[in-house]
């Protein structure tokens, strides 16, 4: 099942000629989500061709850079005539704020948009197979980072096995798959521990949004597949990044590492670095043993199963 990520925006709270501000774009078969959706967010979604048909929307915190782009977004979904509804989901506090971004300049939009206030620990999103986890982040403003996580997958089935048992191929194969016992025409009876194997992890994407480093980027996702985390300055200015609640792309190696992540994507970077930007990724690879990189706008990135 295709899990597919597309930077629309890498760019911290000043956009440069090459950089949008903050917005992420994840489709999971066939549903799409947004992270944040910072100025310009709608032309992004065009030039990339991801489509716009997002059922989810969660907003980090609501500096504009994260945010000024949802009534542009909304004005163009309306006059395309859209009737699915969209959640937005943000942090607790948020809501009446969020409400005048939603109706701006007294436009109400034509389809339902439903506001969902999250806080740490909370599902923000329950879907068939995986939920979004709101996180505790540490910014200057009501803020909180979102975790994508997929539920364990069923463990191997083992045909040569089963056969080897006697157990016929067909509906018997699901029934054990899906966890039943069968028994078998000379009364032997099959339990699905003997043909099934352990559960497989599903994917993870934890995406922080603005923070200085916190602990709990680290623990809302085992190992997760990829950490896109706040890497708005590198070493020079990281009395700038402590003071402006931000984090360095090394404080955010240190949270992958110790997360255990596979991958991280430096993001948010400060529009100090255009054009020079070596030091960030030079930095975090001194302290991270997995794979870094700095996304561009439009790059897209396929996370795969662990086990595959
Ligand atoms: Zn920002
Ligand atoms: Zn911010």
């Amino acid at each position: 099942m295709p899990l597919r990520v597309t930077f629309l925006g890498t760019a911290g709270a000043i956009p440069t000629t090459e950089r949008n501000p903050s917005g992420i774009f994840v489709a999971r078969e066939g549903e799409q989500l947004l992270f944040d959706a910072g100025e310009g967010t709608q032309r992004q979604l065009m030039r990339f061709g991801t489509g716009f048909s997002i059922s989810q929307l969660f907003v980090t915190h609501l500096h504009g850079d994260h945010v000024l782009g949802i009534p542009g977004l909304l004005q163009t979904m309306a006059f395309n005539d859209r009737e699915e509804p969209l959640a937005i989901h943000a942090p607790h506090g948020t809501r009446r704020q969020l409400k005048s971004l939603v109706n701006a300049l007294g436009n109400r939009p034509s389809f339902p948009v439903r506001i969902n206030e999250v806080g740490d620990g909370d599902v923000a999103y329950r879907a068939d197979e995986y939920e979004v986890r709101a996180f505790e982040t540490d910014h200057d403003a009501r803020s909180v980072g979102y975790a994508l996580v997929e539920d364990d997958r069923k463990g191997r089935f083992d045909r040569d096995r089963a056969e080897e048992l006697g157990v016929p191929v067909g509906p018997k194969f699901s029934k054990l798959h899906a966890g039943e016992s069968v028994e078998l025409e000379d009364g032997t009876v099959v339990d699905p521990d003997q043909v099934v194997g352990e559960p497989r992890p599903g994917r993870s994407i934890v995406y922080t949004g603005d923070t200085r480093p916190t602990t709990a980027t680290i623990e809302v996702a085992d190992e997760p597949d990829l950490l896109i985390h706040d890497a708005t300055f590198a070493d020079d200015r990281a009395d700038r990044a402590a003071k402006t609640a931000h984090s360095t792309a090394r404080q955010a190696a240190e949270i992958a590492n110790r997360a255990g992540a596979d991958r991280l994507a430096l993001m948010h970077l400060s529009s100090r670095y255009a054009g020079h930007v070596g030091d960030h990724l030079e930095q975090a690879r001194e302290v991270f043993d997995g794979e870094v990189f700095l996304p561009e706008d439009g790059d897209e990135l396929e996370i795969s199963y662990p086990d595959a």
